[in-house]
């Protein structure tokens, strides 16, 4: 991240002005930015060959695995320790719970419970957010608690145990580059930051309605999928990736709205909100950035719930008002006649736009950059 290299540049400043060697290690990426280039020597821009390249390195470079813990730290210096502020300092209240317990020893706890749990069923059943399939590890990943080296070969180590999670195995690892190639993309186009990936897009007039911004962050679009998410990532900091793919279409392609906002309100709630991962996910959703198939890649919110949520049970958990809602018309309550619904629990929004006329919408305003380009 931009930031965070002048942050680092300045503690090795301060560092070395008080006589202290300063030396660097890479512990962030599986693959250091600047290893993998493609034939004319560029970066990659798209993640498949970009995957296949990291994945054609040798191993201690494509794959390295975890380094001792530093226990020596540098001493004889005069340089002021200075204590960390507590939340209370910040203005914050002390929390009463903690809904997720931070640390090495959590991180390690988790990385446990996932390889137990979760990676066998990873391949088949990851994108289902009622299914409890993924690791959970993506702030740990964020904040260093544990290393990403440690998380791969430790997925690869049980995959060497039990061959039957081999596929699950090499699956995870190819989810882990997905965060090395968006902190590829932000390091070698730090524009990202602020602006599109694909700088026609920059053009675009986002045509929506502040209106429905606030219902959508509030999770009453009338589109339980959406709903679902937006409640969930309230309620607990997090959001379950299909379900962010789900809702970071919804807002940019459904509501025409600017990504930067919804890139905004992610940052504002998440526990693993990263600058990389978040802005390379809201540009992919919007078809401002890496993704291969562009701007007509349009989601359809309720096929999506049918698909990957079928009995609903993801709603039904983040949207109370549709738990008696049956299967066959939980994703779309719209076409429930009025008896049926009048037998929900409380109202549940009406739809604040309709999808296929949103969907025409969004295809006319991106042809027009694209006409203009
Ligand atoms: P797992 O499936 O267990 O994956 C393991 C790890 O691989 C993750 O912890 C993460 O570090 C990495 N990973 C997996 N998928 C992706 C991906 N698509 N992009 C980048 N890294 C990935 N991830 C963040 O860490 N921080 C964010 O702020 C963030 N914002 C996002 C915004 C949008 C709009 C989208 C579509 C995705 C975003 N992601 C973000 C990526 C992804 O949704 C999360 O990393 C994932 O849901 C975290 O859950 P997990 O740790 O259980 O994932």
């Amino acid at each position: 991240e931009p930031a965070l290299r002048i942050r680092d540049d300045a503690v090795e400043r301060v560092l070395h002005n008080a006589g202290v060697i300063v030396r660097r290690f890479h512990d962030r990426l599986l693959v250091p930015p600047g290893v993998v280039t493609n034939q004319a020597g560029d970066p990659y821009v798209v993640y498949s060959p970009f995957r296949r390249a990291c994945e054609a390195l040798p191993l201690a470079a494509g794959l390295p695995g975890p380094v001792e813990p530093v226990t020596r730290f540098a001493a004889g210096h005069e340089l002021a320790a200075r204590r960390i502020a507590m939340l209370h300092e910040l203005g914050f209240d002390e929390p009463t719970v903690e809904p997720w317990p931070a640390g090495a020893a959590a991180a390690h706890a988790r990385l446990a419970r996932f390889l137990e749990h979760g990676l066998a069923r990873y391949d088949s059943e990851r994108d289902r957010p009622a299914a409890d399939a993924v690791s959970h590890l993506s702030a740990d990943l964020k904040f260093g608690t544990i290393s990403v080296r440690t998380v791969a070969h430790a997925a690869l180590a049980a995959a060497r145990e039990d061959g039957r999670l081999d596929a699950a195995a090499k699956k995870f690892v190819a989810e882990l580059r997905w965060r090395d190639f968006y902190a590829h993309v932000l390091h070698h186009f730090p524009r990202c930051e602020t602006g599109c990936f694909r700088r026609e897009y920059d053009a675009l007039e986002w045509e929506g309605d502040p209106a429905h911004l606030e219902a959508w962050k509030q999770g009453r679009t009338g589109y339980p999928m959406v709903d679902a998410g937006m409640r969930e990532l309230a309620s607990t900091g997090f959001m379950h990736n299909r379900v962010r793919m789900i809702v970071a279409s919804f807002l940019t392609k459904d509501l025409l709205i600017d990504w930067r906002e919804g890139e905004r309100h992610f940052m504002n709630h998440l526990v693993d909100g990263d600058l990389a991962n978040n802005n390379g996910g809201w540009q992919w959703a919007a078809g401002t950035g890496t993704d291969a198939q562009p701007y007509f890649r349009i989601f359809n919110p309720w096929l999506q719930g049918e698909k990957f949520d079928p009995a609903g049970e993801y709603v039904k958990r983040w949207v109370p008002e549709l738990a008696a809602a049956p299967a066959r018309w939980v994703h779309r309550p719209w076409r429930a006649d009025a008896a049926a619904r009048a037998r929900l629990a409380g109202d549940y929004s009406e739809r604040i736009v309709v999808h296929e006329e949103q969907r025409a919408l969004a295809l006319a305003m991106y042809a027009g950059v694209k006409a203009g380009a």
